[in-house]
């Protein structure tokens, strides 16, 4: 898009381009049965809903039930994971390693966290310590704080998710801004599904 027709549009619509974007989403991202906006996700059937939709919901249903991110098209508690990737990461370089690379740092004293909340790949990765995501990003819960006091000081730290993408890049970026842990902190591409295909005897399947 030019700039050119973006301004001509901005003009003719009378609203600014992020208003505009905004417009363009919300007009799509509408209930196809009661015509209101989709601001909720129903994990178990992982569908978005309007709040009309959620009306014959049973108390237990509507409980469980997530905000809906509109511009990921995916549920989220009390942050979506990959809009605080897209802004970490526009912010903060945080540098991507294989999973063989991350097993050889661990080797000389660096720390494996896993870092996931919701575990799509189901089991653990052998040695690893969990620390999630959400620990990291909400500090006032102290598990960051108790975690880091066991670890040494000058310890790295290789996060890893589900499959190398939002969380463990927004974690890793809280971990750079707002704990200085530049050039401490690394984040392993592709995620634990990298680590179980190089290193299976490690993986270990949860029932
Ligand atoms: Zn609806
Ligand atoms: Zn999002």
């Amino acid at each position: 898009m030019s700039n050119g027709i973006r301004f001509l549009l901005e003009k003719a619509e009378k609203q600014s381009w992020p208003e505009l974007v905004d417009t363009a989403r919300n007009s799509t991202m509408v209930c196809k049965h009661h015509n209101e906006p989709l601001l909720l996700f129903d994990p178990s059937t992982q569908r978005p809903l309007c709040r009309r939709c959620t009306t014959a919901f049973e108390v237990q249903q509507q409980v469980g039930l997530m905000r809906y991110c509109r511009r990921h098209l995916s549920g989220y508690h009390r942050y979506c994971a990959m809009c605080e990737n897209d802004k970490t990461r526009r912010e903060v370089p945080v540098p991507a390693i294989s999973a063989s690379t991350a097993v050889e740092l661990e080797q000389e004293g660096a720390v494996l966290v896993d870092v996931r909340r919701t575990k799509h790949v189901r089991g653990d990765f052998e040695g690893s310590r969990e620390l999630k995501y959400t620990d990291i990003l909400d500090a006032r819960n102290g598990k960051l704080v108790d975690f880091l006091a066991t670890i040494d000081p000058s310890a790295a730290m290789v996060l890893f998710d589900d499959d190398g993408e939002g969380r463990s890049y927004g974690a890793a970026g809280e971990l750079v801004m707002r704990y200085g842990m530049e050039n401490r902190v690394y984040v392993v591409q592709g995620g634990i599904t990298e680590l179980r295909s190089d290193f299976p005897g490690r993986y270990q399947e949860v029932a």
